[in-house]
């Protein structure tokens, strides 16, 4: 048996029900998915079972026992095997030239970050991710929950990001320190599409910002997490006009209203601060 590194995150799932029940939250008609981490090939098996499949694996010793185990599949095309760090691939050059859904039982210590390129990358029509309870709590909360955060506002941006089920860690080998959650996005709208809230990219790397600014500090009120960027009299007038308690914490707003206050402040950023 292969001893797991603990520097890439390997925590190989051993629990044939949470594999199963990951394949069963596949939407049906999916022909082309990218895997993160195939790991030991255990999930890859079964993904090929259902759809071609692209699998990014950073570790060279898994990596060659995967050729081995799948080269039928490779010499048949039903596999792509690539290695390396997905992070530097997707930032060069993409992970598929078409479009795909992505699966994987992510390693934890960028979990986060592969969920927000997911969610970014207009290719990836969305995914089914084992990921740490929290982080997933975190994508799927809803306004006025308390862990309602940007990563909630983005989560749910393009459909509904929702927490399937947890994970015990007695599910892996080794166990890891925390539970897991199974976590959902089918994206229904584009970023761009024509009713977007955003007219282009630009403006959407614009409402990230804003998002960031409005949760900098979680226990202020989001009133003054906005005036240290835009103009009090600005982010006043945005409030009264939405009809908004200045009193209001980040968490305790919903997609709809972040968008009209970014649109509202949008309107008037002549007075922004600098
Ligand atoms: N899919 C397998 C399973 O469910 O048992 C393994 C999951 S394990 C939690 C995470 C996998 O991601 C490991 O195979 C690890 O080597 C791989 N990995 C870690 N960091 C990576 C990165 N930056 N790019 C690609 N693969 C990575």
């Amino acid at each position: 048996m292969i001893k797991a590194k603990k520097q890439f995150g390997q925590n190989f799932l051993i629990d044939k029900s949470v594999l199963s029940k990951i394949i069963q939250a596949i939407p049906k008609g999916v022909y082309n998915i990218v895997e993160i981490g195939p790991g030991l090939g255990d999930l890859t098996a079964e993904l090929l079972k259902i759809s071609e499949v692209e699998s990014y694996e950073i570790d060279v010793d898994l990596y060659k026992i995967l050729l081995d185990k799948f080269s039928q599949d490779i010499q048949k095309n039903r596999l792509k095997l690539h290695l390396g760090d997905v992070v530097d691939t997707w930032q060069k050059s993409g992970l598929s030239k078409k479009r795909y859904f992505l699966v994987a039982n992510l390693p934890y210590y960028v979990a986060t970050r592969i969920i927000l390129d997911a969610i970014d990358d207009e290719l990836c029509e969305g995914f089914v991710i084992m990921i740490q309870k929290e982080v997933a709590d975190k994508f799927c909360a809803l306004g006025g929950e308390r862990e309602f955060s940007a990563l909630s506002v983005l989560g749910n941006l393009q459909g509904e990001c929702k927490s399937l089920f947890d994970v015990l860690p007695q599910a892996f080998n080794p166990p890891p320190k925390v539970v897991s959650s199974v976590i959902k996005l089918e994206k229904k709208d584009s970023l761009f599409c024509e009713n977007s809230p955003f007219a282009d990219k630009k403006e959407y790397v614009e409402f990230k910002d804003f998002l960031k600014i409005c949760f900098v500090s979680p226990r202020k009120t989001l009133a003054k997490n906005l005036s240290s960027k835009f103009d009090k009299s600005l982010v006043n007038e945005a409030f009264d006009k939405l009809n908004l308690d200045k009193n209001l914490r980040a968490h305790q707003l919903n997609n709809a209203l972040f968008i009209k206050i970014f649109n509202f402040l949008k309107a008037g950023n002549g007075k922004q601060r600098e």
